[in-house]
């Protein structure tokens, strides 16, 4: 059987998320794998221009938030010791942009938490099972209720 060599840690930065964090930097390294990690830009107001779609920078609130992820994205890749050709911060729609990047990158396991900002639902939450369908990849789910 071949090991992980490709990882893709998805965070969302919900309170557990640094729980989900740990876990794939540790399988990372039983696995001597290479961690890459992505968070998805999905809740930043960008409104549509003939010219495409713009952040709009003279908004305090949004630029204000897109600083705020920058910042704590690169400081958790930092303390994961992820190298910057493996961090993805990208616009979009979470479960397209998670799956796609691990087509590109040949990810052969992918850590989601089982829930995020998206609220509880049944077992899982959307993100982590869209992802779990839509990938032709390995998924951990990390079970977040009630840790
Ligand atoms: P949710 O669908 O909000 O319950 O989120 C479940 C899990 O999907 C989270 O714990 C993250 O691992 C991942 N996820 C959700 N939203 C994002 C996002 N915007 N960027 C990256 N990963 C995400």
């Amino acid at each position: 059987m071949d090991h992980y060599q490709n990882i893709l840690l998805a965070i969302d930065f919900s309170d557990d998320g640094h729980y989900v964090a740990q876990k794939a930097k540790y399988l990372a390294d039983q696995f001597n794998a290479r961690l890459h990690i992505i968070h998805v830009l999905d809740n930043i107001p960008m409104p549509d221009t003939p010219y495409g779609t713009v952040i709009s920078l003279n908004e305090d609130s949004s630029y204000g938030l897109l600083e705020t992820e920058k910042n704590k994205f690169i400081q958790l890749s930092d303390q994961l010791d992820i190298a910057p050709t493996r961090r993805w911060m990208v616009w979009g729609e979470p479960q397209q942009e998670i799956t796609r990047l691990a087509a590109q990158e040949r990810i052969d396991l992918i850590v989601v938490g089982s829930h995020g900002r998206h609220g509880l639902a049944v077992l899982m939450g959307s993100t982590a099972k869209g992802v779990l369908y839509q990938t032709g990849c390995d998924v951990l789910a990390v079970h977040l209720k009630g840790i």
